[in-house]
């Protein structure tokens, strides 16, 4: 089979070699794909831009999604990064090293983005928006927010990263079944969530006749969760335009005064910090009571373990606090970026901008029309026989479907495989009004120095800072009023006020833009 293939490519390469011989012009290339519709064309002759990306599974390296965009726009890929390289960072680095860069290439990291376009390794979108990118145009000017988050200080946009879908992002899930056993309300403060907690730990909701259940689980963001009950933050902040560092306000030693108590009391999972899959494992062997965790995921719980254990009815609650700390990001450092060696920078802008029309955007949401999903009355929605599939999500992404280019994502992508406990917790969180705006990304209105200060100083605060709260937790002997004010001092002598300073000044500069 695959041998006919192979031979029937080589016979229709051959045709195309000699149509193109007929045709008098040796020079004109061809995509070798039939297009339907020349109106959707970018460009008269056929152009193929190397790109520093992944190449896919496929034999010929191409992704799916990629072809199908070609047939449109007569605008095709060459992946020139292999499957086997050693880590994206590295390989890039490597790559702007070489000085032999692609017309195109994916980027990962803003920093990264913003330390070579410096060096003039990138070319500056926002000079060719207006003539040549009419969808992204309209998008940034509906969206000064997401301008701003992407536009560096010298005023240029120099990538395109992906836009994600939907806004709320972790939330607390309590066993609604457990509660109705118990007779207890759904917690709404901190201290009726340690009543709960209390009572899951020693009324056996499980019915096994052992104390065997894990009150409060996940990972350390779950953990992390807890500390906005005694009004603290795990990171950075802002208050009125200054900047904060949670763990070095005053709040954050009564949270883990509170957090440790909780801990010895055996209403925190033992293995917070090294346990993996904390999720599936106990709510999987029905010990779990209460966690914060990504929304879709753990709503997805339900469907796994209803089978399984009688009654299972694992639910979205409000945060105890009222305050949720996380949501998905606005701009994700990834996206892609035209480099200044590029052949044809107006045609790859027009290219970035196909991605922001409606065709576009249907395609990298959902793959291939016809083949995921059909449209109906204009909207993309995806065939039950394939949603319904374990391995739906591998199978779309692996046609190239979103793939971290720059594009909008779509909710409703999403939307159509979570269930409906996950549609209420979005729904949930997203107009409860809990959801506080995270710290914007400042770190790329450093200046190199700056940056190199920042990230020295930044290194030995986070690991003091990880290590006196698993410590402070965890530890035995640990007494809070004993340690805080050591805990402080070497904070201060790593240098924290330097880095508060800096990140203000990044922040202040960030909000000039
Ligand atoms: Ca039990």
């Amino acid at each position: 089979m695959k041998k006919l293939k192979k031979i029937a490519l080589i016979f229709l390469s051959v045709l195309m070699v000699i149509q193109c011989a007929g045709c008098g012009n040796n020079e004109k290339k061809t995509s070798g794909i039939q297009a339907e519709n020349k109106d959707t064309f970018l460009t008269d002759e056929y152009i193929e831009f190397d790109i520093f990306l992944e190449k896919s599974e496929d034999e010929d390296g191409q992704w799916k999604v990629f072809k199908e965009a070609a047939r449109m726009t007569n605008v095709g890929l060459n992946c020139t990064l292999s499957r086997n390289h050693s880590g994206f960072a590295s390989a890039f680095n490597m790559m702007i090293a070489s000085g032999d860069l692609p017309d195109l290439t994916w980027v990962k990291d803003y920093l990264l983005v913003a330390k070579y376009a410096k060096q003039g390794a990138f070319v500056a979108l926002d000079e060719y928006l207006d003539e040549c990118a009419p969808n992204i145009s309209k998008y940034l000017e509906e969206n000064p927010e997401i301008r701003k988050r992407i536009t560096m200080d010298d005023g240029h946009i120099y990538y395109m990263p992906t836009i994600p879908g939907g806004y709320a992002r972790y939330g607390y899930f309590i066993r609604q079944d457990w509660l109705d056993k118990l007779g207890l309300d759904n917690p709404d403060s901190p201290e009726a969530f340690y009543e709960v907690l209390k009572a899951f730990k020693t009324k056996d909701p499980n019915g096994n006749g052992k104390a065997d259940e894990v009150p409060y689980l996940g990972s350390t963001e779950s953990l992390n969760g807890l500390l906005t009950f005694w009004g603290s933050n795990p990171g950075w902040y802002s208050e009125n335009g200054e900047v904060k560092y949670g763990p070095f306000e005053p709040e954050y030693k009564e949270a883990l005064k509170n957090i440790r108590k909780w801990y010895k009391e055996g209403l925190i999972d033992p293995e917070i910090f090294t346990r993996a899959n904390a999720l599936d494992v106990l709510f999987g062997n029905n010990t779990g009571g209460a966690c914060r965790g990504m929304i879709g995921s753990t709503a997805g719980l339900n469907d796994k373990f209803a089978d399984n254990i009688p009654g299972f009815e694992l639910t979205p609650m409000a945060p105890p606090s009222g305050v949720e700390l996380t949501h998905r990001n606005k701009t994700n450092p990834w996206g892609w970026a035209i480099t200044t060696s590029c052949k044809d920078v107006e045609t790859a802008v027009k290219y970035f901008d196909f991605w922001f029309s409606e065709a576009g955007n249907h395609l990298i949401n959902f793959g291939v029309e016809g083949e995921f999903y059909d449209l109906v009355d204009g909207e993309a929605v995806f065939k039950q026989e394939a949603v319904s599939q374990p391995d739906f999500r591998t199978k779309l992404t692996s046609t190239g479907a979103q793939k971290s280019i720059g594009y909008v994502q779509d909710f409703k992508y999403e939307e159509q495989w979570i269930n409906q406990i996950a549609k209420d917790g979005f729904k949930l969180y997203e107009e409860g009004g809990y959801i506080k705006e995270i710290f914007p990304p400042v770190e790329n209105t450093y200046s190199e120095d700056e940056l190199e200060e920042y990230q020295k100083i930044n290194g030995s605060i986070t690991t003091h800072v990880s290590e006196y709260y698993q410590k402070t937790i965890l530890g035995s002997n640990e007494d809070v009023e004993k340690t805080y004010d050591k805990y402080i001092k070497e904070l201060k002598s790593l240098g924290i006020d330097r880095l508060i300073e800096l990140q203000q000044i990044a922040f202040d500069r960030y909000n000039k833009r």
